[in-house]
């Protein structure tokens, strides 16, 4: 999935879940973090240690507090800027654990280990097609109608 897909579907999905844009915001940027991630290794490494769920669950059980999921703008800021940036990351990991997720759906991702690619989920649209842009559209066309009935 491109890096405009994995923004669009992160921050449709999360908004629609949490009604928050602080949230939305963060996992949109960490939806980015695996492929960026890559850097110059990209040809050489895709999809290996940057797509390998098994780091953000560890990163997500780091940042974790019980708030994570009830925290309003106002409770973010009147935190202080310590526990506003555990959350930012908090938020900005599970965006990285979603783009996995995205791109399991247009191909082989790490799962048991992370040098080796295992196809998880059947194959919806390869990367960068027209699938991949009717595949944004309905999702979000679903996350608006789920969001008429939250
Ligand atoms: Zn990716």
């Amino acid at each position: 999935m491109t890096g405009v897909s994995h923004s669009i579907v992160t921050f449709a999905t999360l908004f629609v879940a949490t009604h928050n844009v602080f949230i939305a915001g963060s996992a949109t940027l960490g939806s980015l973090f695996p492929d960026r991630s890559e850097g110059l290794f990209w040809q050489s490494s895709h999809r290996s240690y940057s797509h390998w769920f098994v780091l953000y669950v560890a990163a997500l059980a780091f940042f974790w507090t019980p708030d994570v999921l009830s925290v309003t703008g106002m409770q973010v800021w009147q935190a202080g800027i310590v526990q506003m940036m555990r959350l930012f990351f908090f938020w900005f990991f599970a965006g990285a654990l979603l783009h996995i997720l995205e791109d399991a759906i247009c191909g082989p991702v790490p799962f048991l280990y992370p040098t080796k690619r295992t196809t998880v989920f059947p194959r919806l649209f390869k990367t960068g097609s027209v699938g991949e842009c009717l595949f944004v559209i309905a999702y979000c066309a679903i996350m608006y109608l789920a969001a008429g009935r939250l």
